[in-house]
């Protein structure tokens, strides 16, 4: 069946709420946002699916250690999320929480039945080595000298009866599927990890653990009061209980499969193997693609809880502004490889980028209309051939919005070269008139394309120009420019 015209779904991973938010939430939930945002300037109906990952033995763990309850500690640090969601811009549709019984249980448990009656769940008794850090099973040689390689701790042996997943059933199946790009995994380099990964061979894992082990917390198993669903099979069922998967049959037919999910590069295998997996067996459709991201290092050195230089966005949001934030995440790390924070590189884009390069063009133009006294605007396209639409476009569908904003920013600049060179201060009448004419229409195409990255500022240039962010294919060069401009303040200061 063909997917209903112009519709886009969109997740963030589903962070684990055991501590505060870090600069790299902000940087995934930016680059969801930004995605879903040029969908709608595309003209589609976009749904975008965020929360919390709640049913995790780490918050049990979390909470143990201050002494207070799980359900105490994960109320607290959902909210940190959700507030944090809201202030970095993140247009979010539903903030899911996996302990919320009503929208996310039945549909985790329905998952789990289709696996059940397709054949592919089984008990086994098992032994072996569990990070709770990482949430998952190690086998000897994945450790360094028994230590887990993420998180330096010592993994705990772990020997009980679970249920099992008949993963290596879907070997073939999921290779097939990630080569055809039937489930396309973006950037290249990752998805030829992970096929090869899967070509070494698939094992069955886990997915269940005791109720004791589990200390009561978590989505209930089926028809076994012993047993609790392992975390990751209820909370990668968020992204389809998200948008209705057990509850709302309409709705889930509407937006599912999913058109992309993105994660950090340390998930991955959980989202284009374990994932699939699962959905290949309830006779689910796969999302269409994977968008996996790098690390941030924070000043050059890696995020760490014991060099204790993990960076608050929610901090960082007292002293520099939501697009400030938005952009640096997008302007300076590329989309698909590791990136480094600085605060010093985040003040030098705000002030030669945004300030010095946008705001100054928007400021000198506005400017020199007003004292032009003009009120309409018309004249040869000089300055349209310097937009590169296509490769825009091109570089957004591919999902590197990195390289989108460079090739926005070139526009930026053109245009500021553009000023220079017609030094429209020494000009007047028709001349004078067409120079603006560009300009004008030049900053306008500007106010969308940068809209899904610095949303607020767009629309405040937008204001000041009597334009409207519409629609994606409203950018280009109209034969005239008459709209009223407004004044207004500057758009940035220094920082
Ligand atoms: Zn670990």
């Amino acid at each position: 069946m063909a997917d209903a015209p112009g519709k886009f779904y969109i997740t963030t991973a589903i962070p684990y709420v055991n501590a505060a938010p870090h600069i790299g939430h902000a940087l995934e939930f930016v680059q969801a946002d930004v995605i879903a945002r040029y969908h709608k300037l595309l003209g589609e109906d976009v749904f975008v699916t965020t929360g919390a990952d709640e049913n995790s033995l780490k918050n049990v763990k979390a909470a143990e250690g201050l002494h207070i309850t799980t359900r105490e500690l994960v109320d607290r640090n959902a909210m940190l999320f959700r507030e944090f969601a809201e202030r970095i811009g993140l247009s979010f549709s539903v903030f899911l929480r996996s302990s919320d019984k009503d929208i996310h249980w039945n549909g985790a448990q329905e998952l789990w039945r289709r696996c059940m009656k397709a054949g592919d769940i089984y008990r086994k008794s098992y032994k072996g080595l569990y990070c709770v850090g990482c949430e998952a099973f190690y086998t000897e040689d994945e450790l360094d000298d028994g230590i887990c390689p993420v998180h330096k701790t010592k993994p705990e042996p772990v020997e009980e009866e679970n249920y099992f997943f008949r993963l290596s059933k879907y070997q073939k199946e999921l290779e097939r599927a990630i080569e055809s790009g039937e489930f396309r995994i973006i950037p290249v380099q990752r998805k030829n990890e992970i096929l090869s990964f899967i070509k070494g061979g698939l094992e069955d894992f886990s997915i269940s653990r005791s109720v004791a082990r589990a200390r009561g917390w978590g989505v209930p198993v089926p028809d076994d009061p012993t047993q609790i669903m392992y975390v990751w099979v209820d909370a990668l069922s968020v992204y389809m209980t998200g948008v209705g998967f057990g509850r709302d049959e309409s709705s889930f037919d509407k937006w599912w499969p999913a058109d992309v999910h993105i994660v950090g590069k340390d998930i991955i295998r959980f989202h284009a193997v374990y994932w699939p997996a699962l959905l290949l067996s309830a006779g689910i459709r796969l999302p269409k693609a994977l968008l996996v991201h790098g690390f941030l290092t924070i000043e050059g050195q890696k995020m760490s809880k014991s060099l204790g230089n993990s960076v608050s966005p929610m901090e960082l949001l007292k002293q520099y502004s939501t697009d400030e934030l938005r952009y640096y995440l997008m302007r300076d790390p590329p989309t698909f490889d590791d990136g480094d924070f600085s605060e010093n590189g985040l003040k030098d884009r705000i002030n030669k980028e945004l300030l010095g390069d946008l705001g100054n063009l928007v400021n000198r133009v506005l400017t020199l209309t007003e004292k032009s006294g003009m009120q309409s605007f018309s004249g040869p396209n000089e300055l349209g051939g310097k937009l590169k639409l296509e490769e825009i476009r091109s570089r957004m569908d591919g999902m590197d919005i990195h390289m989108a904003l460079e090739s926005i920013m070139e526009f930026v600049r053109a245009c500021n070269k553009y000023v220079n060179d017609k030094a429209p201060w020494k000009l007047d009448g028709k001349e004078l008139e067409s120079v603006l004419y560009n300009l004008l229409e030049g900053i306008r195409s500007i106010s969308i394309l940068l809209y899904p990255y610095i949303p607020a500022t767009c629309e405040q240039i937008a204001q000041k120009l009597g334009t409207k962010i519409t629609k994606l294919d409203d950018v280009a060069f109209r034969p005239s420019f008459t709209e009223k401009l407004s004044k207004g303040g500057y758009l940035f200061k220094k920082v």
